[in-house]
Formats: C-alpha cells, structure tokens, sequence
C-alpha cells in the first residue's frame, strides 16, 4: 500500500455512510469526498462512479448488468461481445450468461501480441451491432502488457451504438482514464497502493445496467451494500498519489519503464534461451518470460525459494495446471504456454530487485529443466 493510502485508510471514520446521525454523514462526506477525487482523475462525474468490492465485482456487474438491461429492453440484442484475452472476471461472466441461456457470446481474436484485431472488431460490430448488449475489452493485459486500441474500438461501438465495458483495473494507476469518453469503465484499488477490496465501476447514466447484487439500494440502487468508506479514501488517495509520480521507480531518476528494460536484459544474459513475450510498449510495470522445456509452477516455486516472488499466467484446476488462455489466444502451443512466468514491477522496485532475479535466474531454470525433463522421461 502506499504510504498516502495507509494514511487516508486509517483516518477514515468508521461509521456507516447510510445512517443518518453524526458519525453516518461524517463517513458519508469522507466517501463523497473520495468518490469526487476518483472522478476528478477519471474524467468522469462524481454521479458516475459506483464503488465496488474489486475489480472482479465491477467486471461482473458491467457485463451481466449492462448486458441484463438491455437484453431486457429489447430481446433481439442477445450478444455479449468480448476479447479472447481478458481476464476471467469477464469471460466467466459472460460463460455464465451463455450457460444460463441467457446470452450469446462472441469472441473477437487477438494477434500474436495479443491485441484485438481491429478489422475482425469492425466487422462483427458492423454484421451483429444490432444484437450486441455490450462490447468488454481491457485497456491492458493482466499476463503480457499488452495495451488494446481502445481508443478504436469504443469510435467503431459508438458508431453501432453499442455499449463498451472497458477493463482498465491494470492501466488505471498508470495512466488515468482509457481514451474512450462514455465507457463503463473497472477499477481495481490493490493495483496502485490502495488495500484489497475496493474498486469502482464507472457507469455513465447513458448506459443501462440491472444489479447484480440487492440489498439496501446503495449506490444508485445498482450495488447495494453498506460502503466501505476507508477503503474509498485510500482508493482516492493512491490514485493520487501513483498519478502524480507517474512511472517513478524506487531507484532515484530511473523510470518503472527504464527498470524493466534492465530487467529483461538481465534475464536474457541470465537464461540466454528465455523468450520474452511483452513488448517495449507494453504496459510499464509487466514481462511476461517464457522458459522453454521449464513448468512455470515449478520455476515460480523455486525462484519463491530464492525470495524472488512472480507468477504463472496459468490457472489451476482440480490441482492441473491450465495453460494461460492469453498466451494460447496469441497462439502459444499449451507446453509453451505453461513454460511462462510474469515478473511485475512497480513504484517499490529497484535495481536490487532486478539483481536478485539475475542471482536467482541460472540455477532454478537448470532446475526447473532438469525437473520436466525426468516427468517427460517418467510419463
Ligand atoms: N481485471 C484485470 C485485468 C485484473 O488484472 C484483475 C486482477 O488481477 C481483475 C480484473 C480482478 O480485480 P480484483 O482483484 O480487484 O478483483
């Protein structure tokens, strides 16, 4: 957490901002207050942001509740369009509206970058605009970085007057708002020094959206629940705080971009047949590695052992780790995808850090080899 978050957190009052005696519209005017800084650096109005328990709520509220709405409204729009890439806040939300019958969903493919193909974008939101509730993609990507051209993408929805959802929990602290003016947009506080469980949904009142969660009728009757005001007030404050020393490492004068590119040298001089998958103009604070003939669980295991913490874009299931569905989206083959770990950097990194991956690099990627080499020998 930041420091200034820390603050904002504990000077925060305890009361619950729906009650109406003192300490209520105390807590009250501090969650107000909270939630106008978040706009300010949001570029949207205060009315607009509905605050949430995380990202993964805002994500689940935007596509079921926009796509709820409007399917509602008119039942011919039956379509959930999202990107191949996204994170599984949104697939699965959109699986669950599909295996419920409840909606059709299309997928819109990405390159080997990972970026969404802008020609396969146009066409379906030209064919399908009709029937489309709602078009979800990320600013960027959670495992590689990669940014998506939002800006495009949300002139092509505006133009088939298609609702866009934007995932931007990874872009947010580092660049403020998506450029795309009238989105329904997530937000994810642990992502720039705030503590877990809080985030918001931008919700523009031109976008119709169903709850998902009922209760009390807080925040426009969309999200009930009683509110987490200190979490709110360290949200506004790390926002702040990570926007106002935007790209700043802990290493005096050198950028979070300047760290990763020492990062991604000293893992190729580390482990010479490493393949780096994020690109330069990625997001500044991710690389994604693959270490071919390595299981990245095992790799990530035994650099944990080193005291160097990152992690597998994989997912596991039934204890089987699942290749990442982004790498395979970019057309990675399952071995390759599983051979991949994600380094993160951010405004507490140094070049300590990165030293400690260079001194912890050889030994665990012999390891790690040596390790998948006798599973294959045994299978
Ligand atoms: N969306 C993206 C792109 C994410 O990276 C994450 C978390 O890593 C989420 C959604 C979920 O956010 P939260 O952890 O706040 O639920």
């Amino acid at each position: 957490m930041r420091p200034e978050a820390v603050a904002a957190w504990l000077g925060a009052p305890s009361g619950n901002a729906a009650s109406l005696h003192s300490t209520g519209r105390a807590a009250r005017r501090v969650l107000e207050e909270a939630r106008e800084s978040l706009a300010e650096q949001l570029s949207c109005d205060a009315g607009d942001v509905i605050f949430t328990s995380g990202g993964t709520m805002a994500d689940n509220l935007a596509v079921r509740g926009i796509h709820m709405a409007r399917h509602t409204a008119d039942r011919r729009r039956d379509t959930v369009v999202v990107s191949a890439v996204e994170h599984h806040a949104v697939l699965d939300t959109a699986a669950a509206l599909a295996d419920g019958g409840r909606a059709r969903v299309r997928v819109l493919p990405v390159d080997h970058v990972g970026r969404v193909r802008l020609v396969e974008a146009e066409a379906l939101l030209a064919d399908e605009g009709a029937r489309i509730t709602v078009l979800s993609v990320m600013s960027a990507n959670n495992e590689v970085g990669t940014v998506q051209p939002i800006a495009e993408l949300a002139a092509l929805a505006q133009a088939q007057g298609v609702p866009l959802h934007v995932d931007a929990v990874q872009s947010v602290g580092w660049w403020g708002a998506p450029p795309a003016p009238g989105a329904a947009i997530s937000v994810s506080g642990h992502k720039f020094g705030a503590p877990a469980g809080i985030g918001a949904l931008v919700l523009p009142p031109t976008i119709p959206c169903h709850p998902v969660v009922y209760g009390g009728g807080q925040e426009r009757r969309i999200h009930s629940g009683t509110l987490n005001v200190a979490g709110a007030a360290a949200m506004a404050a790390a926002l702040q705080a990570s926007r106002g020393s935007t790209l700043a490492s802990a290493e005096p004068g050198l950028s979070v971009v300047d760290l990763r590119h020492e990062l991604v040298v000293a893992i190729r001089d580390a482990a010479p047949e490493a393949r780096v998958v994020t690109s330069p103009d990625a997001l500044p604070g991710i690389v994604s590695v693959m270490f071919d003939g390595c299981e990245a669980d095992a790799l990530l295991m035994l650099l944990d052992a080193a005291g160097v913490e990152c992690s597998t874009g994989s997912a596991c299931t039934a204890g089987i780790p699942q290749p990442s569905h982004v790498l395979e989206a970019m057309g990675a083959t399952a071995v390759q995808a599983r051979s991949a770990l994600r380094f993160s950097l951010g405004w507490t990194s140094s070049r300590a850090d990165i030293a400690a991956v260079t001194r912890a690099l050889p030994e665990a990627v012999a390891r790690a080899r040596r390790a998948s080499a006798g599973a294959r020998r045994a299978s």
